[in-house]
């Protein structure tokens, strides 16, 4: 079967079941772009998703304009963090401009339970210091100001910044910023530009409101929640993106995506886990762009793909990368197996089982919260690594020689080499039932999540893996290897260990 061609497979141009949000929550029915956004008017989006048809919220437009576009909204503040909502209303009383940002406004109008919140400000770092005892700025190149609550919670208040490749602004609002994005926009298409001369390598400098919208990425995420007001400001036609649910780049989608490559994963890891579609031109512009992630700094590719692999919409978003070819530049070894894979005829595949694998991660991260790395990175490689294990008479060799160039190209940490490789030399015993010692080591939850995933895929029963567990440690509840997305770290045994042999 050829995954290309199925109907749910499509994630960028046909719609499908919304897994990710269980309700909608708005209807935009005033959320025009404003009159100065380049999208305004003849934007043709690509419509992934039809209206929304249950309204939860109004949106009335306020103001339209380039300096307060403002829109009525009435989101349900039970789902707004009450310490944050101190934060915001403390900065505004004391004078200062303060809003909800990012990712948390999105995910409230998309209807989804925000799992962070963001406060932008025109405070600088030290006047936040000063409003909030409980509090430090962190950072050495741009400081942000970190809140702190009870429990470890903490809330990152961010100073207003600008794009630092912006022109000056001409007195116009967001116009300026937004028209210089489009002026580099041919020479960023056509690649007659030095890409690297696009990239964004310094990211410090204060600005506006409606400057720190338009640095976004997204413009479903760089709408600004006023909690006093109820309102929305929406600069760059954020509401109705998320209206039409689809991910939209803020300015010209290739200088955009050259600015800051890692951009390109970022599109694809929202429309897979939000289950939205990509705009037609940001379509293009990633699959025209690709290359230029070669470029971005190794550690956030890297952090990025385990931050989609973490999502809940691992399987979309990797669908979706090796749709646009992005899977081509970051891990050639895997869409080669996929293309070959996707070729034969056989029922029962590597790429269909690489698939059923990510099914299972995200069906373990909705059921028990993001997966430990070390078993995402396994999973991740799981299939190609078998094919170049396969028949190799030292497994764990052939297993080096296979990841040590990827490590290097994505900066993988060798702490997850190490993980990798021991429980890919112990999985065929997992999953013949045997554990021996191997049970007693810190990487046996490990392993047996990836000996179940391997079961999974390949449509066998999990039973062995469930009786290995109990068999093992009978005592001890199973549980979630989650380690909140910080790498992998060691399982908790009731009982002494020896030194790992594995
Ligand atoms: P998530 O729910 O995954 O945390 P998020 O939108 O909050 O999604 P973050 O990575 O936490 O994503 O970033 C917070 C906000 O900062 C984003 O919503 C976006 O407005 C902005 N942002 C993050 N990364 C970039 C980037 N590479 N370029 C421009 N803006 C960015
Ligand atoms: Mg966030």
């Amino acid at each position: 079967m050829d995954a290309r061609s199925t109907d749910d497979e499509q994630p960028s141009k046909k719609r499908r079941a919304r897994p990710a949000f269980d309700e909608p929550a708005i209807t935009v029915e005033d959320a025009r772009p404003p009159a100065s956004s380049p999208q305004g008017g003849g934007r043709r989006g690509r419509r992934s998703a039809p209206p929304i048809d249950e309204p939860a919220t109004e949106i009335t437009a306020i103001v339209e304009g380039p300096v307060h576009p403002r829109y009525a909204v009435s989101l349900d503040e039970d789902r707004i963090d009450p310490d944050v909502q101190k934060v915001v209303r403390r900065l505004v009383r004391h004078g200062y401009e303060a809003y909800l940002v990012g990712g948390c406004v999105r995910d409230l109008l998309l209807g989804g339970k925000p799992k962070d919140f963001d406060v932008a400000t025109s405070a600088r770092p030290e006047q936040v210091r000063e409003l909030f005892r409980n509090s430090r700025v962190i950072g050495r190149r741009f400081r942000l100001v970190h809140v702190l609550f009870h429990g470890g919670k903490v809330i990152e208040v961010a100073t207003f910044r600008r794009n630092p490749n912006d022109e000056v602004e001409e007195g116009d609002g967001t116009a300026a910023s937004l028209r210089a994005l489009g002026s580099s926009a041919e020479g960023g298409r056509s690649g007659t530009a030095d890409p690297a001369q696009l990239l964004i390598r310094s990211d410090n400098v204060f600005g506006e409101a409606h400057e720190d919208a338009s640095r976004r990425d997204f413009t479903i995420n760089a709408l600004f929640y006023d909690v006093e007001a109820g309102q929305i400001l929406d600069w760059v036609g954020g509401l109705a993106d998320i209206e039409k649910r689809v991910v939209n780049t803020i300015g010209e989608p290739h200088v955009r995506f050259r600015e800051d490559p890692v951009r390109i994963l970022r599109a694809l890891k929202f429309a897979g886990r939000l289950d939205l579609g990509i705009q037609p031109e940001a379509y293009d512009a990633i699959v025209e762009c690709r290359g230029a992630l070669e470029l971005a700094a190794r550690p956030r590719v890297a952090e990025e793909v385990l931050k989609l692999l973490r999502s809940g919409g691992a399987r979309r978003t990797m669908f979706l990368a090796w749709e646009t070819g992005v899977l081509d530049v970051l891990l050639p070894e895997l869409s080669a197996l996929l293309y070959d894979s996707f070729q034969s005829s056989s029922p029962s595949s590597s790429g269909e089982r690489f698939f059923r694998l990510l099914e299972f991660i995200d069906r373990r991260t909705v059921e028990l919260g993001p997966r430990d790395d070390t078993v995402l990175w396994t999973l991740l490689l799981l299939e190609p690594l078998k094919e170049a294990t396969e028949g190799a008479r030292d497994r764990s060799v052939a297993a080096i020689e296979f990841l040590d160039p990827l490590l290097e190209r994505l900066a993988i940490p060798r702490r997850f080499a190490d993980g990798m490789r021991r429980i890919l030399a112990v999985l065929p015993r997992i999953l013949s039932g045997r554990a021996g010692r191997f049970a007693r080591t810190e990487l046996f939850d490990l392993a047996l999540e990836v000996a179940e995933a391997d079961l999974y895929a390949r449509g066998m029963s999990l039973e062995p893996i469930r009786a290995l567990r109990s068999t093992a440690r009978p005592a001890e509840p199973s549980r979630s290897t989650n380690t909140g997305g910080r790498g992998h770290r060691p399982s908790m045994h009731a009982r002494p260990r020896p030194t790992p042999r594995h």
